[in-house]
Formats: C-alpha cells, structure tokens, sequence
C-alpha cells in the first residue's frame, strides 16, 4: 500500500500498525462478529477497550494512582473554557502563559468567566520563544501553558515549578513525544488528533485533588468530576476515537515507551534543524534555538514565490502539509511520533536539493 510521507499539523499522520488493525476492528472487532462502530458503549467490549487504554496511558506516562485519564468531546478547544469554568474561582485570578495562538485563545475563553493574569508572553517576538521568566500571582487558581506551539513551533524544554499553584497544561500537539514529570501537572489536556489518535476525543488527564477547589453548581457535563465518576461513559463516548487512542498507546509501548520515542523524535527533527542550520539565510527558521518544537517545524524561505514552489514541488515528491498555518504563513513541517524516519529523510534530502536549486 503507498504511504505518502504526511507533515500534515492535524489531523495527522498515525502508525501504519494502528491503521491496519483499526480497520480490521471497523470489519470485525477481535472475531465478535460485529463492528467496532456496532456496539455499545455499555458492553463489555467497549469496556474493556476504554479501559485497557488508560491503563495503557497510564503505563506510558508512570501516572500516580490519585490522577485520572478521561476522554472528552469538544476538542482542545471545549478545555480552554472547562478549566476556569470549573477551576477559576471568585475573589482568584486564572493565570496565562501566551506563547502563541492556542495559548491567547484559552486565555480568551477564562476572561469571558472571571479574572485573568498573564504570567508571561513572547508576544513582542513573534511567538519565537518560551518566555525565560514568568510571573505568577499570589492570588493565582492555576497557570496555564501549552506545552507545544503548534503554529509557531516552538515548545516548552522544561516545564516551570509552580509550587503550590496547580499547572494545567495544553498538550495538544505533544502530548507521548516525551518522557514527562506527571506530578508536576494538575491537569494535562490533548486533543488526540494531532499524536495521540483521530479526531474525536480529548484526553483529559486530571489529579482528583483539584476537584477540591471547583466551583459549584456546574452543569453536568461540563463537571470534571461527572466524567471521573462515570469513567468517562456519562453519555456516549467518542467510542471510535478512544478505541483508536488505545491502539497508539500500544504501540508507543511496542516502540519501547516514551524515551525511547524520545531519541528517535530528536533524530528527524534533528535532520531538519541540522539544514536550518547549514543554510540559515534560505531556511529561516521562526523557533529560537532553546525553544525549538520536535514535533512543528516552521520556517520562511526568502520570499513568497520560493514557499510556493516548495509546498508544490514537495507534493510532486509525495510530500504533504508542509503549508505553514494560515495566521503565519511560510512552511512547517509537523513531525509527529508516527512519522517514520525515512519520512523525515525525505524531507531533508529535498530540502538539501532545493537548496542547491534555488539557494
Ligand atoms: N491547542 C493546540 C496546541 C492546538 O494545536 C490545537 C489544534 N490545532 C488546539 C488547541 C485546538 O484543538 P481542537 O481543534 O481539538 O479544539
């Protein structure tokens, strides 16, 4: 079967492994004679599926027993006004880290519900950076950061000690790249279709404490603590997407667990921000070099024309969603677990080549 090499951002390449035995389930889940999409979210099947995933998840990532994994609905985006809705409280402020798009539009969502503090913001530079101080204040609920910009390309290289102030994380575009401290985390949240899985599900992964300073009187679905007591079955679950995050998070176990990731992540990206380096009045590359993303790599060429013609003649070569994001502009290159090494090889060897074309 042809395999294109996909840079795409999201949603994004998965394992050739997952596709294939993912759509055997779709046929016939482990011979039961019916489809993963046929049968109920109350049956065993589902159940044992659900939750051999967490503990898969839970495996991946050495997660404490006091945290929870959850799967949502809503994307990314529903978290970004779930979190104050249920963690800003009156008389404290909700405090932001801007890094980038994601990160203001989070901001955005716990503005709309109460006070808000922006800790820190590499705004004035474009995004090109993580901010190297930040500033939390003393009547703070939480800090918020997005762990990897997804349209910037740039990503946390270690995560700030917040004390006693719970640190609630987007880790939508980076969430099992990885090895991770869980315990310094309150709540991690991921929109699954960029590593983790297809569209569909959020992995929401929450210490239970934090449910000791909610809000009340929240409505239900929109309670953290409705979908921990209901093991995330409250009403039907994305019961597709979270059988497909199952299978990812095997995988990643197959591959050797999240350091082993870890090493080969640093390699592609490597090979792209080894030519970034050679040729760095060609390939300009937007992160500064601390703040460098594994997973989105973006940089501008010298002018529009030469963007274009790469993105074109990129596709001619099989080579997909190398388009910057539209707020940005120029080219990013999404490399994700699932991408395979001679993807990464690809992409550097015709960037070598229209270099020597164009440069
Ligand atoms: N946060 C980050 C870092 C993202 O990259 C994205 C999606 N591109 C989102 C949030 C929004 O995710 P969703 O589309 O699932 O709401």
């Amino acid at each position: 079967m042809k395999r294109a090499h996909n840079f795409f951002a999201g949603p994004a390449i998965l394992p050739q492994e997952v596709l294939e035995e993912a759509s055997q389930g779709v046929k016939d889940l482990n011979g039961i004679g019916m489809s993963v999409l046929e049968i109920s979210h109350r049956s065993k099947f589902f159940e044992d599926i659900i939750n051999q995933a967490k503990e898969d998840i839970k495996e991946l990532l050495n997660l404490p027993d006091n945290y929870e994994v959850l799967f949502l609905q809503g994307g990314a985006s529903h978290q970004f006004a779930m979190i104050p809705y249920n963690f800003l409280v009156k008389g404290k402020k909700a405090n932001y880290v801007l890094t980038g798009s994601w990160s203001k539009k989070a901001l955005k969502e716990a503005s709309i519900l109460g006070e808000t503090y922006v800790s820190a913001t590499s705004e004035d530079t474009s995004f090109d950076r993580i901010p190297a101080s930040i500033d939390i204040s003393d009547d703070s609920c939480y800090l918020h950061i997005t762990s990897n910009n997804t349209i910037f390309g740039t990503q946390w290289a270690n995560y700030p000690d917040t004390g006693n102030v719970p640190l609630i994380c987007d880790m939508s575009s980076d969430i099992f790249c990885r090895p991770i401290d869980v315990k310094k985390f309150a709540l991690i949240y991921a929109g699954a279709q960029k590593n983790a899985g297809p569209a569909g599900a959020t992995i929401v992964i929450i210490r239970k404490d934090l449910l000791e300073n909610q809000n009340s009187n929240l409505n239900t679905l929109w309670n953290y603590e409705t979908h921990i007591k209901k093991n995330s079955m409250f009403n039907t679950p994305p019961v597709f997407a979270v059988y497909v995050i199952g299978l990812v998070a095997k995988w990643l176990k197959k591959q050797g667990g999240l350091e082993k990731i870890y090493g080969i992540n640093k390699e592609k990206a490597g090979l792209i921000y080894n030519l970034i380096d050679k040729y760095p009045d060609f390939f300009k590359g937007h992160a500064k070099e601390n703040s460098r993303s594994l997973m989105n790599i973006t940089m501008r060429l010298p002018n529009e024309d030469l963007e274009k013609l790469f993105v074109e003649e990129a596709s001619k070569n099989d080579m997909y969603g190398l388009k910057g994001h539209r707020e940005v502009g120029g080219l990013r290159a999404s490399m994700y677990n699932a991408l395979p090494m001679e993807s990464a090889k690809a992409l550097a060897e015709f960037m070598e080549d229209f270099y020597k074309r164009h440069g």
